[in-house]
């Protein structure tokens, strides 16, 4: 027997027309130059319909994919509507990656439009020949020396453009599993390889995000997403935002840990979103002055493990750190730490060892970690394995791209390429990726765990662990540290002292060396791979 309930299509139309409908007065803030300029959710509506006016008019038709240059502001929440309720497909460009990244997924996406914020000229003027199915650019804002300087195909200014559009876009009905949205993977090997979001992945994204045991987002927030919205839809956070009519405060072009402090400060925001590197450095600002944030309830942390040092910082601070876990092959939402109410009373480090862990499986994520032969691991915390992962909205496959099936197992999960425990309540721990786990004498080691032990020491600012080759072992951890700048000098010797009753001896890092600073993925991770071809040849130094 059917069941007997309408046929309604989940799309993103239904999100934004119910944020004009019923909170038309509330706004989307976005820091500028000389403070914010704030939008209210009908404006904005107005100027969605407008843009999808504009790119109508520009030939964009359905299924048709719109990119973007651009950082987290109004105009870009715009588009994040206008592209997707008119039945074309959203592509955010990440442009921190490397030039030839960015040529090649904009043209395997074949990208018609794309719109870029001024101050990401820079980036794409030197490539605007190379992009081989762009018709037309549109520039959001601006630019520094006028249209009449950029090469390439006709460059239109974002304002000329909406002004000149009808006041109202006959959006289509769509079909839910029509393509939304898309985004690249900062491949680590290869191309990056692009993930094709369905409105039907997206809307069930949004609602789950909002549920009070994920993210729980509500209409009394005021969300600061600081993940861009050129990494996985800002986490989703632009349309849950939206769906519920949460005030939303967009801190824009590169902004500094002083900025998005002052943001916080007076823009009362309530939830903030971003990787640990953020925090971090909004942390030390919070330490060394006086300022009022007593209204940030809740930092949700992602991307990076959160070590446990920095959510205990952040408690002491009156802030919970919501510790998440996610892929943008995940849309990107995976896990959500909480602790379950029966395990309020546990001891305080059995407390702790849920509150830093990746969380629980949100609804409708399903998981297990397989071992080599494929075969399920107990969920006891203990036996590891890759993380496998199947939902409505995790990918199905990758765009146009054959050679990545055996990220897929047989009966159809994604293969994360994480290495995991599940514990017997459910809670998720992230050893390591595949590819930086250290394989020493045969057994694996953490890279994770002992990045998180030595961020806990009060004179490490940052730390990454990565393997070196080793003629008897195989491979040995060296730990690459950095050193607040307002600590005393800690030497290696010191650390490995901290690390020594934490660890089993074949543990500890052979050795530690002390660098400036960690490079950083165009998302804000620690980039392994530059450290591990920095120090390949590394040979142990004479204790410092
Ligand atoms: P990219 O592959 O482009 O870096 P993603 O953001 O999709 O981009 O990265 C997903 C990966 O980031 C996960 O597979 C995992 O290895 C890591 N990751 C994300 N969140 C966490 C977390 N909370 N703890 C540990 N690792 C995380």
């Amino acid at each position: 027997m059917r069941g007997l309930m309408m046929d309604y299509q989940l799309t993103l139309r239904h999100i934004l027309e119910r944020a004009n409908r019923l909170f038309p007065a509330k706004h989307v803030v976005t820091r500028d130059r000389d403070g914010v300029c704030r939008g209210s959710y009908a404006e904005l509506f107005g100027r969605v319909h407008r843009l999808a006016g504009a790119l109508d008019a520009l030939g964009v038709r359905r299924g048709d994919r719109v990119a973007s240059l651009a950082w987290n502001h109004q105009r870009h929440l715009e588009l994040y509507f206008a592209a997707p309720c008119m039945g074309a497909v959203l592509h955010t460009i990440n442009f921190r990656l490397f030039a030839d990244q960015i040529v090649y997924i904009a043209n395997h996406a074949e990208d018609k439009v794309i719109l870029i914020d001024p101050s990401v000229l820079p980036i794409y003027e030197p490539l605007a020949d190379q992009l081989r199915t762009v018709e037309h650019v549109i520039v959001m804002g601006e630019p520094p020396s006028g249209l009449g300087s950029l090469g390439g195909p006709p460059v239109h200014r974002y304002e000329d453009l909406l002004a000149a559009a009808p006041a109202k876009y006959p959006f289509p009905d769509l079909d839910e599993g029509e393509a939304a949205a898309m985004c690249y993977t900062s491949a680590t090997t290869g191309h990056p390889k692009g993930l094709v979001y369905s409105h039907r992945a997206l809307v069930l994204h949004s609602i789950v995000e909002a549920m009070v045991d994920v993210v729980a987002v509500c209409e009394r927030d005021v969300v600061m997403p600081v993940v861009p919205m050129f990494h996985v839809n800002s986490w989703g956070l632009p349309f849950t935002a939206t769906m519920v009519g949460a005030t939303q405060v967009l801190p824009n072009a590169a902004p500094t840990p002083t900025d998005l402090v002052r943001l916080i400060e007076t823009q009362r925001v309530t939830l903030a979103a971003g990787v640990p590197t953020v925090w971090f450095g909004v942390l030390s600002v919070l330490q060394q002055g006086r300022h009022d944030i007593s209204s940030l309830k809740r930092i949700l942390c992602g991307g990076s493990a959160a070590p446990a040092a920095l959510i205990q910082a952040y408690e002491r601070l009156g802030v919970e750190m919501w510790h998440a876990w996610g892929m943008t092959e995940m849309s990107p939402l995976g896990t959500v730490t909480h602790l379950k109410s029966y395990l309020d009373d546990r001891p305080p480090d059995e407390r702790a060892g849920y509150i830093t862990s990746q969380g629980l499986p949100s609804a409708f994520v399903d998981m297990k970690v397989i071992d080599e032969q494929g075969q399920d691991v107990a969920w006891d915390g203990n036996a590891m394995g890759e993380l496998v992962v199947r939902g409505p909205w995790v990918a199905a496959s990758y765009y146009r791209d054959p050679t990545s099936a055996d990220r897929f197992t047989d009966d159809g999960w994604f293969r994360t390429g994480d290495v995991a425990t599940l514990d017997s309540e459910g809670y998720l721990h992230i050893a390591d990726r595949t590819k930086d786990l250290i394989k020493s004498g045969g057994e694996w080691i953490s890279s994770v765990d002992l990045e998180n032990a030595l961020m806990a020491h009060p004179c490490v600012a940052e730390a990454a662990v990565v393997a070196i080759a080793d003629e008897k072992w195989g491979e040995r951890p060296l730990a690459c540290v950095v050193r607040r700048t307002d600590s005393e000098a800690v030497s290696r010797d010191d650390l490995l002292e901290f690390l020594r009753p934490r660890f089993a001896s074949w543990w500890l890092p052979d050795d530690i060396v002390f660098i400036e600073e960690l490079p950083k993925t165009g998302v804000g991770k620690f980039d392994k791979k530059v450290l591990r071809e920095q120090f390949k040849d590394h040979a142990r130094s004479s204790p410092s």
